[in-house]
């Protein structure tokens, strides 16, 4: 198949390739070429939109790897409007987003952990200034935060602590940049900690972090 035809709706002659194919046709070609074919599609929709949907989904039910390869051929083609429209996507159906990501959240949690952590790791300077914005645009919540924690502390002090010593662990810290952590931790799943001395650690401040309140060195 080569050389020229002409379109019979727009009366140009262009090359075979600019036509479509139609096996029931002698020459096997679309008298239309695609541009005209095209918008003659378009015409169509537009003037039988019932029609055109159920002809789609028709369509779409029974050539679902068809559908699915066009669909992927799309995406690779344009990844700038396929990122646009999952945006807008995501934008219009958040509360569908947000259920999705906590049931999958609940049902892999310890592959979250790791990935909080990589993130954590990864954007850690964005974060503390985000914590920092926060904590001044909030001081109300911040201060109960704050109080809350210190209330947790007191509860778990027994009055027999050296309350001197478990200070000194604390200015120490600050002093060597390292977080105090509670070995035991004072809200732990199973059994509680203490906040005494003798429950107390330096920790890497990422180490300390990554931890959280599930396991200790002599955890029973
Ligand atoms: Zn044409």
């Amino acid at each position: 198949m080569s050389g020229l035809r002409v379109c019979s709706k727009c009366k140009v002659q262009k090359p075979v390739e600019a036509f479509g194919k139609n096996k029931s046709r002698s020459d096997g070609l679309r008298h239309y070429c695609k541009v005209c074919a095209c918008a003659a599609a378009a015409d169509y929709r537009a003037r039988n939109p019932d029609k055109s949907r159920l002809a789609a989904a028709a369509y779409r039910a029974e050539h679902p790897d068809k559908v699915q390869a066009a669909n992927k051929a799309w995406r690779e083609a344009h990844p700038e409007r396929q990122r646009a429209s999952s945006t807008a996507w995501r934008g219009a159906n958040a509360d569908k987003v947000r259920a999705d990501h906590l049931a999958w959240s609940a049902a892999n949690r310890e592959k979250r952990r790791r990935w909080n952590k990589i993130w954590y790791e990864n954007n850690r300077d964005r974060i503390i200034a985000k914590t920092v914005a926060w904590t001044r645009a909030n001081p109300g919540k911040h201060n109960a935060a704050t109080k809350l924690r210190k209330q947790i502390l007191k509860q778990h002090t027994p009055v027999w602590a050296d309350t001197q010593a478990i200070e000194v662990v604390y200015v120490k810290a600050a002093e060597w940049g390292f977080d105090v952590d509670h070995v035991v931790p004072l809200r732990g799943k199973t059994v509680c900690g203490l906040h005494v001395w003798a429950n107390l650690q330096l920790l890497d401040r990422k180490l300390n972090r990554s931890k959280s309140n599930r396991v200790w060195p002599d955890m029973p």
